[in-house]
């Protein structure tokens, strides 16, 4: 019986670091690459239930005279009586004996004609490579095998689309619709393969170490109020659709009703949410739910999991993770996922500004909730050019509903400042914000004017997109190898949507408020914290949980009277939570996402075998795809076109 996640019991007895072996590493096109092996030492294969003795990876001069079959694709040809030969674990060289007998006529006429990326069989003898052609920076490179025999196992076509070469930059499109091309280069075999890794070391501390319940929940389930658009999927029961899961969220709550104390699943979740940068409509989460916990347990459990299978080669990881509220992310951060890798905060300045004599910023600041809040750049004049000042603008622009709140200033001397609104403000306050931000000559001030929330959210994103022009000009602000995760908790527990007057869940409506906010809940819910906790890495959110309600009372009040949803939907949940509910908890971490940022990937379509592109089609099969009339009938489904 596994006994509550405890931080003493896991320190004391657990602390093991992964073992992700660091290795030097060639890439399977044979072009030299000094990325690291992350899995297994260099090219080592299993070479269990297959006809192979080894991988094209792990031939060394200590296999010398060995007789060997490997298996793989000709990467290249050389003068019909070389090659290279490539699998997943390395390239190895075959040539073809030099003496003119039968089977070197034989095997030189076979590899003439045979194409690169064909599948062959090759049996020989290892033998040392000729002086002078040994390649050190290839695993194999002290050695190459003398072919006995070439078997061509499966012809390669003419005209592929492209060669699946690293050192070839090819669209991505063109790689999504040839995936299994794609699949071939070492980037992509790297990055499936610590994520598969990665699943192992996580199933292996979540069952092995804590007693975790794998349970698969059901993708075919019904519609649910709120949260994100889901796919729905038609019948052929008129009227009736399932839709698929945003996420196992009921389900893990009802396993926690149903005694399976502590559950977990890589779990693929669905959310039609169109085009958007860097999303899937279908993605995995590690999906964790516990009973008799409470916040700390959960973040606690979760740092640890992160530590057992954190990849060394990463770099430093510190535990525990720093925590922030909500209420600091967004007023030093102006986010609530900071990137807390380089300064450049925030700075509430209203105090200044309300006296400055600058007319508009006064008004914005007597009209409410209104706030002056300035970003300072240091010697940023040095790096940033005309066409920069006009991406921030531009930004501010598109972000910023007040014309004329959003200022940059450049600090050309103590109070010669050069902006267009710098000759309405007073010397006062100009000395008081030197001050304040220890300016100096070459600095860049951002200010921004308006709605509390707006302006600190506006100065965040430009926070970031400065770092980012800065980066572009070789100033090195984040670095790419810290590693800075951060907890961000006491989130509100609702937020007013877009009417400003309903309100809506800032996570999901079974998140539990606050114990210290628990009577505001029945007079002003918009003032409750959320026992809600957000884990962000390098400023990118890749988890979020929360306490959950297990009170069939409260989760009915806050279905009905706050979020004013239709609790029917949700009687099956709101049944079980009258038939003894344990306390608890869960959370579930962005899997694509996380797994993306440990291989340095642009993009998670990266570290998915089979994307979808920005649009949300599979490029390969053409989904999705129509389907015919009749097939429509059986749905009773119509089309009406727009
Ligand atoms: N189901 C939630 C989500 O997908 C996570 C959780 O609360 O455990 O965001």
């Amino acid at each position: 019986m596994m006994h509550n996640v405890c931080r003493r019991c896991i320190a004391a007895k657990l602390r093991i670091r992964p073992i992700l072996h660091t290795a030097s590493y060639t890439s399977n096109d044979g072009s030299t690459c000094s990325l690291k092996n992350r899995f297994v030492d260099s090219g080592k294969a299993s070479n269990s239930f297959c006809q192979r003795t080894h991988s094209c990876g792990e031939l060394t001069s200590s296999h010398i005279d060995h007789a060997v079959t490997l298996y793989g694709w000709i990467q290249h040809k050389r003068f019909n009586f070389m090659m290279t030969l490539k699998d997943a674990y390395g390239v190895t060289q075959v040539v073809i004996p030099q003496n003119k007998d039968k089977i070197h006529k034989e095997l030189t006429s076979k590899l003439s004609s045979i194409r690169t990326e064909s599948v062959v069989k090759v049996t020989g003898k290892v033998q040392p490579r000729p002086p002078g052609q040994i390649n050190q920076k290839m695993p194999t490179g002290e050695v190459e095998v003398l072919a006995e025999d070439i078997e061509l196992l499966n012809e390669c076509k003419e005209d592929l689309p492209y060669q699946p070469k690293d050192f070839r930059k090819v669209k991505e499109n063109l790689r999504m619709q040839y995936r299994y091309l794609d699949l071939r280069t070492s980037k992509m075999q790297e990055n499936l393969r610590l994520r598969s890794q990665l699943v192992m070391k996580m199933r292996e501390f979540l069952c092995n170490k804590h007693g975790f319940v794998e349970v698969e929940t059901p993708t075919l389930f019904r519609k649910t109020p709120g949260g994100a658009k889901e796919f729905v999927v038609p019948t052929n029961r008129p009227g009736k659709f399932y839709s698929l899961p945003q996420s196992p969220q009921q389900f893990k709550q009802l396993l926690m009703v149903g005694g399976i104390d502590r559950y977990f699943q890589f779990a693929r979740c669905y959310r039609d949410e169109g085009s958007r940068p860097d999303r899937q409509p279908e993605f995995t989460q590690v999906d964790l739910e516990l009973s008799f916990v409470d916040k700390e347990d959960v973040c606690n459990l979760v740092e640890d999991m992160i530590e057992y299978s954190w990849p060394e080669w990463k770099g430093e990881l510190t535990l525990p993770f720093p925590r922030m509220t909500y209420h600091e992310a967004l007023t030093k951060f102006g986010t609530d996922k900071p990137d807390t890798r380089f300064g450049m905060h925030l700075h509430n300045v209203s105090d200044i500004f309300q006296n400055s004599g600058f007319q508009i910023f006064e008004d914005i600041l007597n009209s409410g909730d209104g706030t002056v809040q300035a970003i300072h750049i240091p010697q940023a004049m040095t790096h940033l050019r005309t066409r920069d000042y006009e991406v921030i603008q531009d930004t501010a622009k598109s972000k910023h509903r007040s014309k004329h709140g959003v200022i940059v200033i450049k600090v050309k001397d103590h109070l010669t400042w050069q902006s267009p609104a710098s000759k309405f403000i007073n010397n006062d306050a100009k000395e008081r914000l030197s001050e304040e931000l220890k300016l100096q000559p070459g600095d860049v001030i951002i200010l921004a004017a308006g709605k509390h929330e707006e302006s600190c959210l506006l100065l965040g994103s430009l926070r970031l997109e400065v770092a980012t022009l800065l980066e572009s000009k070789g100033v090195q602000l984040r670095d790419p190898d810290s590693n800075a995760f951060l907890w961000v908790e006491d989130f509100p527990l609702f937020l007013y949507k877009e009417d400003g007057v309903s309100l809506e869940s800032a996570h999901h409506p079974f998140t539990a408020p606050h114990p210290e906010d628990a009577d505001a809940i029945y007079t002003s819910p918009d003032k409750v914290r959320g026992l809600h906790y957000d884990l962000v890495f390098n400023g990118a959110e890749i988890a979020g949980g929360s306490i959950r309600i297990h009170d069939a009372k409260l989760q009915r009040y806050v279905l009905d009277d706050i979020l004013k949803e239709n609790s029917i939907t949700l009687s099956h949940l709101l049944e079980a939570l009258e038939s003894g509910a344990p306390p608890h908890g869960g959370i579930a971490i962005g899997f694509d996402r996380y797994v993306a940022m440990l291989c340095n990937a642009s993009s998670i379509r990266d570290v998915i075998a089979f994307p979808k592109s920005f649009e949300g089609n599979d490029l390969m099969s053409g989904a999705p795809a129509e389907i015919t009339n009749e097939d429509l009938q059986d749905y009773h489904v119509k089309i009406i076109h727009k």
